[in-house]
């Protein structure tokens, strides 16, 4: 325990350990395989590096980006650590290989697919092997939401040095993928430790999108701190990146895989060298990037899961002081994502479909986003926890089930076809030139909805679609989907939290 402490005082610098930490590394130095779940920003790196320095030998870590390592080895040098990659990109392979088998390297960072090169077993058998630690494990599990094969490939090549004990380290795991991961490494299953995930100076709010240069402007102007902007595509990240510049005179600069390197390097350093700016990106941007004071972090449309979600998000605020996670989401996110759903193969499709709904659950929801995104991650929290905006402004949930069989009749009765606003019009009663000559005003969900009804149409053709009853045809009308005959037939109530007032207004006004 002295060279414990001693070591991490002076190899890391750090005055203690941080959460279970402790718990872990005190398990590897026993020999023990463990499978930790840490959030990011909760120090994985130092359980595996803490071993490495203390121990014998070498600590093999398998890491799924080239550049995530490169990282890592630049901390772990910068610490006086000796430690080495062995990739593609490094030409300086036969010296490292030479340093590895002299037992001159405390840490060995590899990527997966070198696991099933004969070459590679053989290295590893003329070397002296402390610890495997496999970094991103939920790579193995298909359950998990980014596999990769050559993930696969590592049990049997641990497998062969079967005294070696094994660390495989995940920000991001529910029940299910945790279970997965333990047996696709051959863990045990009493070598699971979990740390809480629970962000408490991260404020959560979740909000529909209207009007998404206006809203990012308002987060901008209330939170002058640095922050990051996650948008869909690269050339949204563009546009927002000019125009969010130019709207509030703050320092904004764009970051997806499509700029060249050197401008996202430039980007990227000088972010985290800022106190002030703000980083519009795709989700290529954050991974292995130590910045602990990012103030907000903001979704400029859905992420793909709640994994992704909690792990984004998670870059605000690490250390320690009140940050905010903004969410802006819209209907299309979600019709767009059902559609891609469609496209993947359909082994992984129910899986994909299931982190949809969980996250549909979550945009949806008017109880506490912490509590859901805990309960997400297997945790039993407290009903209310004060900081996320469902908690600080609690929302009025109204049961729209009869508005919503009112709408559905519609999308049914006009043959699955139309879009949001002529399917508006005719609930509506409003009789224009394209209602007249289909005939719609013939149908018996013309003009079917109450006046008090109207303002909330919009709304509840939101939340359908974020739940699946309403889906997206090819060409951008509305067809029924998912529990939609179950709610035609009166056996599922549709609860939708109260839109904002401003939209109400407008809605309510001008028939659409
Ligand atoms: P993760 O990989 O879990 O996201 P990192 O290993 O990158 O997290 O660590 C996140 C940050 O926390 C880094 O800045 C690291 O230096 C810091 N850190 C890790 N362990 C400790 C500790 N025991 N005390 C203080 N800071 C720590
Ligand atoms: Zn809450």
């Amino acid at each position: 325990p002295e060279a414990v402490s001693q070591a991490l005082h002076d190899v890391f610098g750090f005055p203690g350990f941080r959460g279970v930490q402790d718990q872990v590394v005190g398990r590897v130095l026993q020999g023990q395989s463990t499978l930790a779940v840490m959030p990011t920003g909760a120090g994985k790196s130092l359980t595996y590096q803490l071993p490495a320095v203390l121990l014998p030998g070498t600590c093999v870590v398998v890491s799924p980006l080239i550049a995530l390592m490169h990282d890592q080895l630049r901390s772990a040098t910068a610490n006086g650590i000796r430690a080495a990659t062995l990739t593609s990109a490094d030409e300086n392979r036969g010296e490292t290989m030479d340093r590895f088998r002299a037992g001159e390297l405390d840490l060995l960072y590899v990527a997966p697919e070198r696991a099933s090169q004969p070459h590679f077993r053989e290295l590893l058998s003329q070397s002296r092997i402390a610890l495997f630690a496999i970094d991103e494990a939920h790579c193995v599990s298909e359950w998990g939401h980014d596999f990769r094969p050559d993930y696969r490939l590592l049990k049997p090549l641990l497998d062969m040095f079967p005294q070696v004990p094994r660390l495989a380290l995940t920000a991001t795991a529910d029940h299910h993928t945790r279970t997965d991961i333990l047996a696709q490494l051959g863990i045990a299953e009493d070598g699971l430790i979990v740390a809480g995930f629970d962000r408490p100076n991260i404020r959560y709010t979740i909000r529909p999108r209207d009007n998404a240069m206006r809203q990012l402007k308002a987060v901008l102007d209330e939170n002058p701190g640095p922050g990051i902007i996650y948008a869909p595509t690269r050339a949204r990240v563009e546009q927002l990146a000019e125009s969010l510049a130019s709207a509030t005179g703050r320092r904004v600069l764009p970051y997806h895989a499509g700029l060249p390197p050197e401008v996202r390097a430039r980007n990227q350093a000088a972010f985290v060298a800022s106190e002030d700016m703000v980083m519009v990106a795709t989700v290529a941007f954050g991974m292995g990037i130590d910045k602990p004071d990012v103030r907000f972090v903001a979704h400029a449309g859905i992420p793909k899961s709640i994994e992704g979600y909690y792990q984004e998000t998670g870059r605000a605020g690490r250390d320690g002081d009140p940050s905010v996670a903004v969410m802006f989401w819209g209907a299309d996110d979600f019709a767009r994502a059902r559609q891609r759903l469609s496209e993947v193969d359909p082994q992984r499709q129910q899986n994909e479909r299931q982190r949809l709904e969980s996250l549909a659950g979550l945009v949806e929801t008017a109880d506490c986003r912490r509590a859901v995104l805990l309960r997400h991650f297997g945790e039993e929290p407290s009903a209310r926890c004060g900081n996320c905006d469902n908690c600080l402004e609690p929302a009025d949930v109204i049961d729209a089930t009869t508005i919503a069989q009112k709408l559905l009749s519609a999308v049914y009765r006009t043959g699955q076809s139309y879009g949001f606003g002529h399917l508006e019009k005719v609930l509506c009663g409003v009789s224009d030139d394209r209602v007249l000559q289909r005939g719609h005003d013939q149908l018996s969900v013309f003009g079917i909805l109450r006046e008090e009804e109207k303002p909330l149409l919009k709304a509840l053709a939101r939340a359908l679609q974020a739940r699946g009853s309403l889906v997206p045809t090819e060409h951008g009308g509305l067809a029924l989907g998912g529990d939609a005959r179950t709610i035609l037939k009166g056996d599922a109530a549709v609860m939708i939290v109260r839109p904002p007032k401003k939209e109400r207004r407008r809605r309510g006004g001008a028939d659409g």
